[in-house]
């Protein structure tokens, strides 16, 4: 059995971002996830490190939250961080009403705004609608989730924090009316690890209350899936909004070598059956190709869908939910923390460890908004040609990924999986989708004995099935012809259908 002080389970931006604070403060700490770090609605999102613009006028208290970690973030992680900035367009035909509720809320709250003519904007990002009727300039970024999560986790690992991945909390272990502690298995072998701790933080995002019933509570929610497309090029070098009342398909946002956009907002109730709909495709890149025209003709690379663990709202359109955050303690040892966004995870963490610290009647103030993220050395960063500099062996062509730095990752963590490898070297993120590169990513690990050449196909077929599940909103024109190119190296070359019958 393990011991530590406190058990954190889930391990997106919130999770992740604990676990750093609870570091910096001294306090022992364990943390579990079932997937891969930024398994749930972190890796699943735009990556907007908001300036607080979208919320102004809704919910100035999340906007203002917004701004605050938005200028915190660019100072303490520089190599997450891209500096884009951000303009909300506005159209022909969008209120002008709105335009002057946002300014004025912009301007309560303290984010900065410039209005910029059509022709300026259009000066600074030439790829916009030539029709806009201007732009107004926020301080939006683009924020990196994947390595956001693990330089988090970067700071628990040096203080000596535990952490399991593919280990799934399935039982909370209670005496005497208290929570003392967690059984997770391991999902590659299925042995059951018991963890005894004194403070149990359900960071499980839109599973918190699934989470949360293991001991007997509730945890009030309003899941609301939203979806996102991938374009195979950066067609803006800024975060671009519509400036109207949140609606479907306003966001577009430059991540490295290409763009994301989105997004919708639909009531789910169960987080782990997903699907994104044609329709939301179409709608998502109608919308973003009234703000960059070119996106109507660009080759969207894939599409998939996260679900949003929005406090509980009467409600009935989810947009109007507050994105603030809560945390609850249910009174046994057990907190939850629920709601917020990526943008405000470091203070949410710094307000869950407030709550421990008191708890343990202890006092050492929080050091992570002033502290830079450890390990933002050794990321790859911007901008590409930096990692073209150090390029012999390129597994990866679309992200420049070295044969070198696959077999890092694979030494630092031992790693089965060809996913855990994206997350750290964004291997497969690329226009191809992993069509090239997984096979030979899969091969380096046969050829480090991590993987028997039967594991080594099985993991191959389990990758294509969720690659596929991914670009099938996505076929049409280059991207469906590139596909079928793959499905012949794949089907055809590497037989994967008969390796089927074979193994
Ligand atoms: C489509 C979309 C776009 C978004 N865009 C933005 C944006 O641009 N900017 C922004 O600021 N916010 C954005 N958000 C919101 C943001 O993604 C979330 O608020 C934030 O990522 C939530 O983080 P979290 O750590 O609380 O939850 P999650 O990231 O969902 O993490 C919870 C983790 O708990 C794990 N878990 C669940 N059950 C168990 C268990 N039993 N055992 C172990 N582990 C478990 C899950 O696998 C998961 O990894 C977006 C959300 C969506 C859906």
């Amino acid at each position: 059995m393990i011991k530590t002080d406190v058990i954190i389970i889930g391990g997106g931006a919130t999770g992740c971002g604990i676990a750093r604070d609870l570091a910096l403060r001294g306090i022992p700490h364990c943390l579990i996830e079932k997937g891969d770090f930024a398994a749930g609605a972190t890796g699943a999102c735009h990556g907007l490190l908001h300036s607080g613009g979208r919320y102004a006028v809704s919910d100035p208290v999340a906007a203002k939250e917004c701004f605050d970690e938005n200028m915190i973030l660019r100072r303490i992680g520089e190599k997450c961080v891209e500096r884009t900035g951000g303009l909300f367009v506005r159209l022909p035909g969008d209120s002008k009403l709105f335009r002057e509720r946002f300014l004025r809320s912009c301007d309560d709250i303290g984010i900065p705004t410039d209005i910029l003519s059509s022709t300026k904007a259009l000066e600074l990002v030439p790829s916009l609608n030539p029709d806009i009727e201007e732009a107004i300039r926020v301080p939006d970024c683009s924020i990196d989730p994947f390595r956001l999560c693990l330089l988090n986790m970067k700071t628990s690992q040096m203080k000596g924090g535990l952490s399991f991945i593919r280990h799934r909390v399935t039982e909370i272990v209670q005496s005497h009316g208290r929570c003392i502690g967690v059984k997770a298995t391991d999902a590659a072998t299925g042995e059951v690890k018991e963890i005894h701790g004194n403070i149990l933080v359900n960071a499980s995002g839109a599973w918190a209350d699934l989470v949360a019933r293991l001991a007997g509570c509730e945890v009030p929610l309003t899941l609301s899936k939203g979806s996102l497309v991938i374009t195979n090029h950066r067609l803006t070098d800024m975060v671009i909004n519509r400036l109207r009342p949140s609606s479907d398909g306003d966001i577009i946002v430059p991540n490295e070598a290409v763009c994301l956009a989105g997004t919708t907002s639909l009531a789910v109730d169960d987080p782990d059956a997903l699907s994104t709909q044609s329709a939301e495709v179409d709608t998502i890149i109608g919308e973003a190709g009234r703000m960059i025209p070119h996106f109507n003709q660009a080759r969207i690379i894939r599409a998939f869908s996260g679900v949003r663990p929005l406090l509980k709202s009467q409600k009935l359109d989810s947009r109007e939910i507050s994105r603030g955050f809560q945390i609850i303690d249910h009174q046994n040892g057990l907190y939850s923390i629920v709601g917020g966004k990526l943008t405000t995870f470091r203070l949410m963490a710094e307000k869950m460890v407030d709550a421990i610290m008191n708890a343990f009647n202890l006092k050492r103030d929080c050091e992570t908004a002033d502290q830079p993220l450890d390990g933002q050395e050794e990321l790859s960063g911007y901008p590409l040609s930096k990692r073209l500099a150090d390029m012999k062996n390129i597994l990866c062509e679309c992200e420049l990924v070295s044969r070198g730095s696959v077999e890092k990752i694979i030494q630092e963590t031992g790693t089965r999986h060809v996913g855990d490898i994206s997350h750290r070297t964004r291997l497969g993120m690329g226009p191809c989708q992993g069509g090239f590169c997984t096979f030979r990513a899969l091969g380096v690990m046969h050829d480090m004995e991590i993987l028997t050449a039967r594991q080594s196909v099985q993991s191959l077929r389990e990758f294509l099935q969720r690659r596929f599940r991914g670009i099938r909103y996505a076929l049409w024109g280059d991207q469906l012809r590139e596909e079928q190119l793959v499905e012949y190296i794949y089907l055809g070359i590497l037989a994967m259908e008969k390796t089927r019958e074979r193994h």
